[in-house]
């Protein structure tokens, strides 16, 4: 963050600054190089495959996947794991016919379907890997023929993917990455054209890859602050040393979960969030004044989602483990104090 605050004020010695620079000028074609190239080697991103840099978040991914996907009167699977797959689902609805594969619906989403049948003539198949406002993520995905698509908003570069089993993968950067205002894309080789559709050229993923994510001014400084998380991560030991982190502080929160007397896990133990880590109280008159305790010890942002209610702890990449024992410690004196 002091970087890229540093940045603002003068990037690089260029006399200028990475929010006015032409994003035609010589240091913004190095950063958008560096960009892709450490992208490509985090995720491991195969050759087959191009990587964008697009603009409005992946809820404009929800409608340009069907858009250059899904030919009118085609149909497309989903999975429908909570509010980002529902929105997804209403978008393709205008493109083509949407099969709703699986639902957890009726049990608020606390878990990730398993057990379904995915049709053979479905032009792909969408899920969402990790189910922030409810604390589901997949610890495998379906085998199938059918190409997957995935939104992988809240866990992307958490843990390492197997690219080459996906069709397309997409991420709003800003729970992972960086700030908001880019989503990167990443789509095999030869999938797009073939809807018979006329899309509006900002909408077709063919020129964004023409145009290495240049047909028009991209967010520069998102980019840019992407970039250096990607470098920080990349000095960490990239995606398998993150991965080991992640799961050693989400064990740490779930065990206190299940051995605190006062909380309770909502989502199916399989199927728990090393991203985001939901609970309740089992006295819910208590919420309150947890969250009291809580904040004035310095815990932001805990509050759960208004669907699930209680609490939702967020534990991306970037969060310490430090910060988590803080929550933990506090869970525990707040039940020491209650006992
Ligand atoms: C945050 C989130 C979104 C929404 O992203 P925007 O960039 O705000 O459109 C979509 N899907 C998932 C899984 C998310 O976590």
């Amino acid at each position: 963050m002091k970087k890229a605050a540093e940045a603002v004020i003068e990037y690089n010695n260029s006399g200028l600054s990475i929010i006015e620079m032409s994003h035609r000028s010589p240091e913004f074609e190095d950063v958008m190089a560096q960009s892709f190239a450490i992208f490509r080697e985090l995720m491991n991103v195969p050759d087959d495959y191009d990587v964008m840099f697009l603009q409005g978040g992946a809820s404009l991914q929800f409608t340009m996947i069907p858009q250059n996907l899904l030919p009118q009167g085609a149909k497309a699977g989903y999975v429908n794991t909570g509010v980002w797959a529902t929105k997804a689902m209403k978008e393709a609805k205008m493109f083509g016919e949407v099969a709703e594969l699986a639902s957890s619906k009726d049990a608020n989403f606390n878990f990730i379907p398993k057990d379904y049948n995915i049709p053979k003539d479905l032009k792909y198949l969408h899920l969402t890997s990790n189910n922030t406002i409810y604390g589901t993520q997949y610890k495998s995905f379906p085998e199938t023929n059918i190409p997957l698509i995935c939104d992988m908003s809240s866990d992307i570069m958490s843990k390492p993917v197997n690219i080459s089993k996906f069709d397309l993968i997409y991420a709003g950067a800003q729970k992972n990455i960086g700030p908001a205002g880019v989503v990167i894309v990443i789509a095999k080789k030869g999938i797009f054209g073939k809807t018979g559709r006329a899309i509006p050229t900002m909408m077709d993923y063919q020129t964004h890859i023409d145009n290495a994510s240049m047909f028009n001014t991209p967010p520069c400084f998102s980019i840019y602050t992407c970039l250096l998380t990607m470098q920080w991560l990349k000095k960490l030991g990239g995606v398998v040393t993150i991965e080991k982190m992640n799961e050693k502080k989400a064990q740490l929160l779930y065990d206190e979960i299940d051995s605190n007397p006062l909380f309770v896990g909502t989502a199916a133990v399989e199927d728990r969030s090393l991203m985001n880590v939901t609970f309740v109280m089992k006295d819910a008159s208590l919420e309150k004044e947890f969250l009291t305790l809580a904040e004035d010890r310095g815990l932001s942002g805990i509050k759960g989602h208004r669907s699930v209610g209680g609490f939702r702890a967020s534990i991306y990449n970037a969060m310490p483990i430090e910060s988590v024992q803080a929550l933990v410690d506090a869970m525990r004196d707040f039940a020491k104090a209650k006992a």
